[in-house]
């Protein structure tokens, strides 16, 4: 079998000339009154399991746009998007919800943690709604604290971290589940580079049946990828 079609075997996500337009100024009291940005057109791209893929571009060039639909976040305007055979857009905001808490975890440039809670806290919260029982959350976490190098923070608040400490917790929060895809969106945005480094480590630790796309504009974040997929005003340039 030769490796093109070893790798189609192999493809988790699929893009499908998706376009995602944005309306402006719109309310419901002027319902296609606005205008309209798009903010990506015609992306089509595969993604394959154990791959870590950049996406990269300027400022405002789709990037997060992109993210999102990949994510299953969001839906485009038009195109498909297919995740291991699951037509994305086809699903219900309900059933899309579910297929994402199962399949994605996300990382983003705030890290967006719990301040009430601590390190292994935020870790353990994508295991609760899964009727994961107290003492295996508490386990896991643990475990994936300790897989990004914060064994002695768990009991940490995210306020007494440090910035790159509260990306990793980030990380391990998102790899808890232990997701088919990992989506990140400018992870290293707010950090120098040796925190950069040490949390693409974490994200980048990759297990054979796991895909890794991360959004940056970061060289040192994209040069860790295997490749990289360029955005320019919402196009791909090749
Ligand atoms: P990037 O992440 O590369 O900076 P984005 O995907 O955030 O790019 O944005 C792409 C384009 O879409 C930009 O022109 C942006 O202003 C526009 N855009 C993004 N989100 C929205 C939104 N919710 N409403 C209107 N326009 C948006
Ligand atoms: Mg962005």
């Amino acid at each position: 079998m030769g490796a093109a079609a070893d790798r189609s075997e192999r493809s988790l996500v699929t893009c499908d000339d998706i376009t995602r337009m944005y309306q402006q100024n719109e309310s419901r009291f002027s319902r296609g009154g606005g205008n309209t940005v798009t903010a990506i057109e015609d992306i089509s791209l595969s993604i394959d399991t154990a791959e870590v893929v950049g996406i990269a571009g300027p400022s405002g060039s789709g990037k997060s746009t992109l993210m999102h639909i990949l994510a299953a976040l969001d839906t485009p305007t038009s195109g498909t998007i297919e995740f291991g055979g699951t037509d994305i857009a086809a699903l219900s905001d309900r059933e899309r919800t579910k297929f994402r808490m199962e399949t994605v975890g996300l990382v983003f440039q705030r890290f967006y943690l719990l301040q009430s809670l601590s390190a292994r806290g935020n870790v353990a919260l994508p295991l609760v709604e899964r009727g994961v029982s107290r003492r295996e959350r508490r386990q896991r976490a643990e475990t994936m604290l300790e897989r990004v190098g914060l064994d002695d923070r768990v009991d940490h608040r995210p306020r007494s971290l440090s910035g790159g400490e509260q990306q990793r917790v980030a990380v391990a929060r998102a790899l808890v589940t232990d997701p088919a895809l990992i989506v990140a969106d400018e992870p290293t945005g707010e950090l120098d580079t040796e925190t950069g480094k040490r949390v693409l480590d974490a994200l980048i630790e990759t297990t054979e049946d796991r895909a890794v796309v991360i959004a940056s504009h970061d060289r040192r974040a994209l040069d860790r990828t295997d490749r990289v997929i360029e955005l320019l005003d919402g196009g791909r340039r090749e």
